[in-house]
């Protein structure tokens, strides 16, 4: 591919080889050393949260959360995401309940939230998809009523800001993912940001086997530490985020120039309030002259690659055909954005020239 989705941002070379040289004094590369703790205190204060707990991908930092706070039965999510949130939910033998998604900015529709609850919904696990924030007031409300928990999958969400206030601030957890495709990485990586000291602990502990001291364990726990190497790289990567996400508006601002007022072709507005982090650029695809998939192949023959994120629905998944909650056709609007959006390169670094080229294809 000439021009890929996405391209990894990387430090300086040898910012990393020196980030990671103490490791070859010190022996310890992994159960909490160094530099995990070092990531972990940069990213309290970047979130201005009072616990980052550190997990080695984003995925198990969500199976854990969800056992931490021991939730069972039924939690209502959306199936406008990637597997992750659904599995995550599945895998630790909870059943989803897929909930449809606002048309302006895809995030779950809170309206469509009350009539889902039953007796055995113990949590909402919404997605700040593409970086949009949710409704984050409005599912507080619900979940305060209902008495339910209130898990953000904020994967997209690094950087964002809502009414000045960090995403991780919302809810009671936060899961954010450090992938090497993310705005931010530790190459595989990913962290829970909670204002709720008790579960931090207990996620500590499990991730760790759920041993205390050297022997005795008081969880059933599994292995799902990052290691030294990995925060090595979040610790470089951190120090030139907002760089990183300034680069990337130039590209995503272009793309705007380029492709809004024109008929079929829906750019979902910005958020107000919202201090965005660029991660995405999806673009809807609704009486274009040509559909998204005719968009893709034409892409393609140029060497450009776009993704159908995301296409198709978590609830259409070939694994969860036996689930009573199953089905795209319970989920309208999230099933016609999955028919017709695309989400086009952005990185940090894809130049204007390139995103001219990219526009011009799409456009004659
Ligand atoms: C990337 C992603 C995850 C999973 O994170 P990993 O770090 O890759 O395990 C979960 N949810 C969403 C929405 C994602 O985009």
């Amino acid at each position: 591919m000439k021009i890929n989705v996405t391209r990894s941002s990387m430090p300086d070379f040898n910012e990393y080889i020196e980030e990671i040289a103490p490791l070859w004094d010190s022996r310890f590369l992994t159960n909490g050393g160094v530099k995990h703790k070092e990531f972990e205190n940069r990213l309290c204060g970047y979130f201005s949260c009072d616990n980052v707990v550190l997990f080695t991908n984003g995925h198990l930092a969500l199976e854990y959360i969800i056992s931490a706070y021991r939730l069972k039965g039924e939690i209502i999510t959306t199936p406008f995401t990637f597997a992750s949130t659904t599995h995550a939910i599945y895998r630790c033998g909870l059943t989803p309940v897929f909930c449809d998604i606002k048309k302006d900015d895809y995030t779950i529709d809170p309206d469509k939230i009350e009539e889902l609850i039953t007796p055995d919904t113990s949590a909402i696990m919404a997605v700040h998809v593409y970086g949009k924030m949710c409704d984050t007031e409005k599912i507080n409300k619900i979940a305060k009523k209902h008495n339910l928990k209130v898990i953000y999958d904020a994967a997209h969400a690094f950087g964002v800001k809502k009414d000045g206030i960090p995403s991780a601030a919302y809810g009671d957890a936060s899961m954010f993912s450090f992938h090497a495709t993310k705005v931010f990485h530790s190459i595989e990586g990913g962290c829970i940001a909670t204002n709720d000291g008790e579960v931090a602990e207990k996620l500590n502990t499990a991730k760790n086997f759920g041993q205390i001291g050297n022997a005795d364990c008081i969880v059933a726990g599994g292995n799902a530490k990052m290691n030294e190497f990995q925060a090595a790289m979040g610790i470089c990567n951190l120090r030139h985020i907002d760089k990183e996400i300034e680069k990337r508006k130039t590209a995503h601002d272009k793309y705007v120039e380029r492709l809004s007022g024109v008929e079929g072709i829906i750019i979902p507005a910005e958020q107000k309030g919202v201090e965005h982090n660029y991660s995405y650029f999806p673009v809807v695809f609704d009486g274009y002259k040509l559909n998204r998939d005719e968009v893709i192949e034409l892409l393609a023959k140029h060497d450009i690659g776009a993704r159908r994120y995301f296409y198709p629905l978590t609830n259409e998944f070939e694994c969860y055909r036996h689930l009573p909650t199953a089905g795209g056709e319970k989920t309208p609007v999230a099933y016609e954005i999955s028919r017709k959006v695309l989400t086009l390169p952005l990185y940090a670094g894809l130049s204007e020239d390139e995103v001219n080229e990219i526009c011009d294809i799409i456009l004659k």
